[in-house]
């Protein structure tokens, strides 16, 4: 089965690229813009920075000392969309493994010297996770042998010990590896490097060893901390970990981490991470809209974590974190040329940024860049877009959950079904069956859509966030028809997140909303919405919204506290149009909020 998560059990098994394939729509087109423009594009960068040469041992080596796991998740990325390039790249790759299967361009000579900041075992994992796309999508060849020979060095050399690597990523991927091949001291490995943490197994640093999730055994921990992509890699791991294991406690553990982190570390957009000097989440309820972080690659963790935990548990509020989570974050982090990406996704911008051709040095968030120092948010787009199709749907005894709603066609035991659907622009999603066939279909309702209908069998009946199902038997060409409500709402922080007081944003179906201004547009640093249904404005495809909102009379200068509290500025209300949070900035250098100043 051509899949990045294929647990060995759970309450559901998800359905791979074999079964579900995607048409053109809004996912369909980025899954076809991936793999013809972006990946073409990851790899000429990394050739022109040096980082593709590394492997042919030219030198002086160029990039950060991880710049090896770039190249590897490409690779994953070209083994999920069965790009031709990959064979190539992956004979470069190749040449620089040393006898035993040690394999690293910065290390080779000086090896295992750094582990809280040399990232060998973090390399390993990406590695091993694109041979494992490899075996699923082709079978054996010199990157899945590369992979192994890899895994099996790590497996002498740490199996006995105390050491683990100060970025997570190989835990999940030796679960992955043991699942594909059936070897089991891939997952002993997992295990204990999972075990190890927090013991503690690493140095003390002055981000404070919470930094890499060493500060207390996964077990104990009640919430996810420290620098978010690192966090949430983790608990991907131990999620893999627990289910192959029968863990139920670990499981369990992960689950709670998750749920208070959902309760107050988490921004609208799905994004994850407040503070920029460590990268990582900041405290309960610390979640600033114009320092916001959200890394894109902790948005692409943050997926990966909610399909493990949905295929553990069924539960739906997971895919719910994940739709809110691709349209928001995922698909906000690649431009629509597919040639330019953020690292950071603030909810607000203050000053425009500058237009940036080369390599940007820093990942603040105000414009795209085509390539960063630390480039690994173009490369975990691409590997993810090219694997989307497997994130979709899934199965169980009794049928398939489509999770998420967008035109494919799934073919699964008895049921072959096309999706049809307009969605996110539209609310209306058909499932039309086209072949015989026997077992329920189950449709998410996301919690948003409390008024949602489904047509099925010459009947219409409301149901409520969760699944809809539909049973069979079926015919070809039977339909059912989920009705979304697509209705523009008003959205408010909870009181408890102090930097959001006094403030809404809109919301349409799984879309955030964001003011956006380039060039000559009414500024943003002192408008003031009205809370009242907002006008729709369909055109090219796009739904933007039109709310009523004052205008600043401008910065009057000065001390800005005052014994009176702050009036509604003044002046006559204007239409200030909102775009969708995941389009903007492809406009030219702008400034953004999502959060709008209500009275
Ligand atoms: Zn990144």
């Amino acid at each position: 089965m051509a899949n990045p998560v294929l647990p060995s059990s759970g309450v559901l098994s998800p359905l791979g690229l074999d079964a579900v394939h995607i048409s053109p729509g809004f996912w369909g087109d980025r899954v076809a813009l991936n793999r013809e423009v972006t990946i073409a594009h990851c790899q000429e960068w990394e050739e022109r920075e040096g980082w593709i040469p590394n492997f042919r041992g030219e030198r002086p080596r160029r990039g950060r000392e991880f710049s090896d796991s770039e190249i590897y998740k490409l690779l994953e990325a070209m083994a999920w969309a069965d790009h031709p390039s990959l064979p190539a790249l992956a004979e470069t790759v190749a040449q620089a493994q040393e006898g035993d299967g040690y394999i690293n361009t910065r290390w080779s000579g000086s090896r295992y010297t750094d582990f809280e900041w040399g990232h060998e075992l973090y390399c390993y994992g990406h590695l091993i996770q694109a041979g494992v796309a490899r075996l699923r999508m082709h079978g054996e060849d010199r990157l899945t042998q590369v992979a192994v020979r890899a895994a099996d060095h790590v497996c002498r050399r740490f199996m006995e010990g105390t050491e683990t690597c100060g970025h997570p990523v190989i835990e999940m991927a030796l679960v992955e590896l043991y699942r594909v091949t059936g070897t089991e001291r891939y997952l002993e490995m997992a295990r204990r490097f999972v075990e190890r943490r927090g013991l503690p197994a690493l140095a003390d640093i002055p981000f404070g060893r919470a930094y890499y999730q060493d500060d207390m055994p996964v077990r104990q921990a009640q919430v996810f901390r420290g620098h978010v992509v690192r966090a949430l890699y983790l608990a991907s791991g131990v999620v893999d970990v627990a289910v192959e294991t029968g863990d139920e406690e670990l499981l369990k553990a992960v689950e709670a981490q998750w749920e208070r982190t959902i309760a107050r570390r988490t921004h609208l957009t799905g994004g994850m991470g407040s503070r920029h000097i460590d990268e990582s989440f900041g405290e309960d309820y610390e979640l600033p809209p114009d320092r916001a972080y959200n890394e894109t690659c902790a948005s692409i963790a943050s997926i990966m974590l909610a399909h493990r935990l949905l295929l553990a548990t069924g539960d739906g509020r997971y895919a719910d974190l994940a739709e809110r989570t691709l349209y928001n974050m995922i698909a906000t982090g690649v431009a629509l040329d597919g040639r330019s990406f953020f690292y950071a996704n603030p909810l607000q911008v203050r000053v425009p940024a500058e237009p940036l051709e080369g390599v940007n040095h820093a990942a603040e968030g105000g414009l795209r860049s085509p390539w960063f120092d630390v480039s690994c948010c173009p490369n975990n787009i691409a590997r993810t877009l090219a694997s989307l199709p497997a994130y979709l749907a899934t199965s169980s005894a009794d049928g398939i959950q489509i999770h998420h709603h967008t035109p494919a066609e799934i073919r699964h035991g008895d049921l072959a079904v096309r999706v049809e659907t307009g969605y996110p622009w539209d609310g209306a999603v058909t499932v039309r069956v086209l072949e015989d066939g026997e077992g329920r279909i189950s449709l998410r309702v996301p919690a948003w859509a409390t008024d949602a209908t489904l047509a099925h069998g010459g009947t219409v009946r409301g149901v409520t966030p969760g699944y809809a199902v539909a049973d069979g038997p079926w015919r070809a060409g039977d339909e059912i028809r989920l009705e979304l409500p697509m209705a523009p709402r008003w959205t408010f922080p909870g009181r408890r997140i102090d930097a959001l007081r006094g403030s809404a944003a809109l919301e349409r179906g799984p879309l955030v909303y964001c003011a956006e201004s380039v060039a000559d547009e009414p500024p943003l640093g002192d408008i003031t919405a009205r809370v009242s249904p907002p006008v729709e404005h369909h055109a090219d495809g796009v739904v933007e919204l039109e709310v009523q909102a004052s205008l600043g009379a401008g910065d009057p200068g000065g001390w800005p506290y005052g014994a009176a509290q702050d009036g509604r500025p003044s002046g006559a209300d204007v239409g200030l149009r909102l775009v969708p949070y995941h389009r903007w900035g492809n406009r030219g250098p702008a400034t953004m909020r999502v959060w709008l100043p209500i009275l």
